[in-house]
């Protein structure tokens, strides 16, 4: 073999990522409980319940039924229809040709960004933002301006002075993720109002994430597309993994105006083709027939959001109280980096540096994860010294 073939020359869109932090540590804290160690993983974001039984028979059923051909590529009608039908019930004019039905919601969002960016467009991003927005603007080759929201308690509200300089008519994108990831914060309907109006005036496509939409602990989250000036403007994204507790059964979709789906559509159906049979079939009973269990989940996880505030509040660390999802940011040392590290190998407990997130001097945590792990991972926090 030529030395040319042992290191190929990579491409430019590879060179300017790293790979995910966030599955980076939950790789790792993985890798330490197959050598036997007891890590108390609070990395990743994923519901620790199983996925509603209903939602797991009518995957049987699919794959009984012989669903496992290709789909149409923008996802199979019934499916289309009951997520019409939800966006209608945010207040959304959905039409099912309006969608596609992606593997995930971060293949929306890549789709998306593939379709919309160019080399040297502008995207604004609210900071802390989730690890992967940036990555798929970078792979696309997109120049980012960040907007921090951290001196604000994480709330935009207060951040709209700031967004409304950052923003201009040369900026193509804007991203909006509430409930946040990693925040947990839910932003209010004035400060949606406030991006609708930057948006409408300076003409920018906004891309609002509600993956966490369903996970909110008594303030309901508005959807972007819903605010008059917002529906021809706004490509909506969102998924079944975090509020139907199916991370691994790869189900999510962008709902866009027309012309976004047509683009869109052309990296969908030649990247992925379409999102797995069965699995889709899943998702229309996830959307007609989970409510009680949604509910459930998000009552645990509003418990233990409680639970580990107060614990954290007991040893003596204040935290922004989280309105949504499941993660909270703990303040830590300035180098988050070797912090986190040094609680994975000191204590086992797996944190992501919330540099990840351009959040640097916080750990994120999710804390879906029982109330016992979440007190075990304080006390050998406290005790090794990291808190
Ligand atoms: N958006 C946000 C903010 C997320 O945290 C995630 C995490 N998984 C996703 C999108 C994508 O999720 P999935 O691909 O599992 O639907
Ligand atoms: N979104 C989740 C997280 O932030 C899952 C991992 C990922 O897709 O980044 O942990």
């Amino acid at each position: 073999m030529s030395d040319s073939q042992l290191s190929p020359q990579f491409a430019d869109r590879v060179e300017r990522v790293e790979p995910s932090a966030t599955i980076a540590v939950s790789n790792l804290a993985s890798e330490l409980k197959s050598q036997g160690k007891d890590v108390v993983d609070l990395s990743v974001g994923e519901p620790d319940f199983p996925t509603p039984e209903n939602v797991v028979e009518a995957g049987k059923d699919a794959l009984d039924a012989g669903h496992t051909t290709y789909t149409p590529s923008s996802g199979i009608p019934a499916l289309r229809e009951a997520i019409a039908s939800k966006l209608r019930d945010d207040g959304i004019d959905a039409d099912p040709g309006e969608l596609i039905v992606t593997p995930g919601g971060k293949q929306a969002l890549f789709e998306t960004v593939q379709a919309l960016i160019d080399d040297g467009d502008e995207v604004v991003l609210l900071d802390p933002a989730w690890v992967s927005y940036e990555a798929m603007v970078r792979i696309a080759g997109g120049d980012l301006t960040r907007v921090d929201t951290t001196p604000h308690d994480f709330q935009l509200e207060p951040a709209l002075d700031a967004l409304g300089e950052a923003v201009s008519d040369a900026t193509q994108m804007l991203v909006v993720n509430s409930p946040s990831n990693p925040t947990g914060a839910v932003y209010s309907d004035a400060a949606m109002a406030g991006v609708r109006d930057l948006a409408v005036e300076h003409d920018i496509t906004v891309v609002s994430d509600e993956i966490y939409g369903r996970v909110t602990y008594g303030t309901e989250q508005a959807s972007l597309a819903s605010f008059d000036g917002m529906s021809d403007r706004t490509v909506t994204i969102n998924g079944f993994s975090k509020a139907y507790s199916m991370t691994g059964w790869r189900l999510g979709y962008l709902h866009a105006p027309e012309g976004v789906v047509d683009q869109a559509g052309k990296i969908h159906s030649h990247s992925v083709s379409c999102a797995t049979n069965f699995v889709q079939h899943a998702g229309v009973e996830a959307l007609q027939n989970t409510d009680a269990e949604v509910e459930r989940m998000r009552d645990s996880f509003r418990e233990r959001r409680d639970i580990l505030v107060d614990i954290l509040a007991d040893v003596g660390v204040d935290v922004s109280l989280p309105d949504g999802a499941f993660y909270l940011m703990l303040p830590v040392d300035n180098d988050d980096q070797a912090w986190c590290e040094a609680a994975l190998e000191e204590s086992y407990v797996a944190t992501v540096p919330g540099s990840a997130f351009n959040a640097p001097g916080y750990a994120r945590i999710s804390y879906a994860a029982s109330e016992e792990r979440l007190r075990e991972a304080v006390d050998r926090l406290v005790s090794d010294g990291f808190l």
